[in-house]
């Protein structure tokens, strides 16, 4: 537990948000349970609602308790974790608040500073130049920002040119929370700590990849953000990218920030933009209607609170595109994301291609392609669909799996990825954060189909609550005689 040998200060801007309580402070809490944080760490939140330290303790207990798994909260553990946290109302639009959080922060120091922006990505840069006004940036604070940032990649730039007057690089730690999902870091470990498949990860035995981002819920109490931002700057230009990148990306020397960014940033710079008609004949974009998931009756997107009546805002996305490398040439990857879909999962589906040539006849319908498909949520873990002969007479075939269960493989607690990111935030390792410049790549390439939907078609494509999207997403696969590995 070498993490527990540095104490700081973890500040987290929006602490009375629902990140922070769903989230941030469960994952602290772990971290403190497990021995994990220094014994002097000190957790000070930061947002304009009024509480005393013991009303926002109190706030913190019940969240805590509801989001960390059963049987893992106990109030000795909670009453030493409630001795770490402290509470300040500041209003971070306002520069003169910013001196009385030097007298809780004291610079000058020394002390490692973690600021964690759990707030708007329109108060990021604010925020940090009055932290910077009042002395409280120097060599050991670091800034956490939270995805997406920006709307555009006009907007991700502004913010990132106030922040980096600030901040150096090292010092940014741009959160994508998939990353520190452990079924997401496993998809390197299937890759580049397996021999085996590394030589089939390429165009000539690869027909396509399917990335499937989905959840059965609609937009909750997050719809005056959600209708602003939709699916394809909340969920595509972070996400999935990032997804993308690790699936397709060459081994990086070493497992160290800047070789594994700058893999991902070749991938981000290689894939084909869409533009113009590409948009219509590439792009699918829907927003959902009423419907049903699991017996229970759905609004109307348009329907949901705080949602504009008229709203144009895409709910999902499905789209395909390509790498433009040695590797990946003609191999189509078809990326999709909604709410409120039929079943809530994320996974990989790599889809080989079949046999050169056939040896046995063909059995019913089954398709004869090995498949490897790699499941992040709900459930975690690796299933490789192989053929295998059907039990009796001739030699017809089946496909079976090879099923890799996690949580049956290793039955110690798996780590919320909040807890991995926020201690690699405390230690200053940035491998699993985003650099500026691969924010920059991923919007070059989102902004041009974001306009062509402005351009072409205005409105999205409706689908009911509780399917799998509009049927136009389905048309997408099957132009090249493919389909979505749903249970339909
Ligand atoms: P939220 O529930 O609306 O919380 C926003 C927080 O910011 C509240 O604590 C709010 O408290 C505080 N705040 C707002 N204006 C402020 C100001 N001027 N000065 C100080 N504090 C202020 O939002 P959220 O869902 O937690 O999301 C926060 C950020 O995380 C957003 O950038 C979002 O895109 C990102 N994010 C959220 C999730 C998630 O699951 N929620 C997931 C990924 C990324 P007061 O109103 O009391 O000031």
């Amino acid at each position: 537990m070498a993490q527990a040998g540095i104490s700081c200060d973890i500040v987290v801007f929006g602490g009375t948000g629902d990140l922070a309580m769903r989230k941030l402070l469960p994952a602290l809490y772990y971290l403190h349970r497990d021995g994990h944080l220094h014994p002097d760490t000190r957790i000070l939140a930061l947002a304009r609602a009024q509480h005393s330290l013991e009303s926002y303790g109190k706030l913190v207990k019940r969240h805590v308790s509801q989001h960390v798994a059963r049987g893992d909260f106990d109030v000795v553990h909670w009453e030493q974790f409630a001795k770490r946290l402290d509470y300040l109302s500041l209003d971070v639009s306002q520069r003169v608040a910013f001196p009385r959080l030097t007298k809780v922060l004291s610079p000058g120091t020394g002390r490692v500073r973690v600021f964690y922006l759990a707030t708007m990505p329109g108060l990021f840069a604010a925020t940090v130049q009055h932290l910077s006004s009042v002395g409280l940036v120097d060599e050991h604070a670091r800034v956490v920002l939270e995805k997406p940032l920006g709307e555009s990649l006009e907007t991700a730039n502004e913010i990132n040119d106030r922040i980096g007057k600030v901040f150096d690089e090292t010092r940014v730690f741009r959160i994508d929370h998939y990353l520190g999902k452990e079924a997401v870091q496993n998809l390197l470990a299937l890759r580049f700590g397996n021999a085996l498949f590394e030589p089939l990860w390429r165009n000539a035995h690869i027909d396509h990849v399917q990335i499937s981002v989905l959840e059965s819920v609609g937009v909750e109490n997050r719809g005056d953000y959600y209708d602003r931002a939709g699916a394809m700057r909340d969920m595509v230009q972070n996400h999935l990218l990032q997804l993308l990148c690790l699936v397709a990306m060459e081994a990086p020397v070493h497992f160290e920030p800047e070789a594994v960014r700058n893999e991902k940033l070749k991938i981000l710079e290689a894939l084909r933009p869409i533009t113009g008609m590409d948009v219509q004949d590439r792009t699918v974009r829907g927003q959902y209607g009423a419907g049903q998931h699991a017996g229970e009756r759905m609004p109307a997107y348009y329907f949901e609170k705080k949602v504009d009546h008229d709203s144009n805002t895409e709910t999902f996305v499905a789209l395909k595109t390509e790498v433009d490398n040695w590797r990946w040439a003609g191999v189509p990857f078809y990326l999709r994301t909604g709410k409120c879909m039929a079943q809530r999962k994320s996974e990989i589906v790599i889809q080989f291609k079949p046999v050169p040539h056939r040896l046995f006849p063909r059995s019913g319908d089954n398709p004869e392609n090995n498949r490897l498909i790699i499941s992040l949520q709900p459930d975690e873990g690796i299933r490789l669909s192989l053929m295998a002969k059907s039990p009796g007479r001739g030699m017809g075939l089946q496909n079976v799996d090879l099923n890799l269960d996690f949580a049956a493989a290793f039955t110690r607690r798996r780590w919320d990825a909040y807890e991995r990111l926020l201690l690699d935030v405390i230690e200053g390792d940035a491998t699993l954060f985003m650099r500026r410049d691969e924010i920059e790549a991923a919007w070059r390439w989102v902004d041009p189909i974001i306009e062509g939907w402005g351009d072409f078609y205005r409105s999205p494509k409706p689908y009911a609550a509780g399917s799998w999207g509009p049927d136009a997403a389905d048309s997408l696969l099957e132009r090249l005689g493919h389909s979505w590995l749903d249970p339909r």
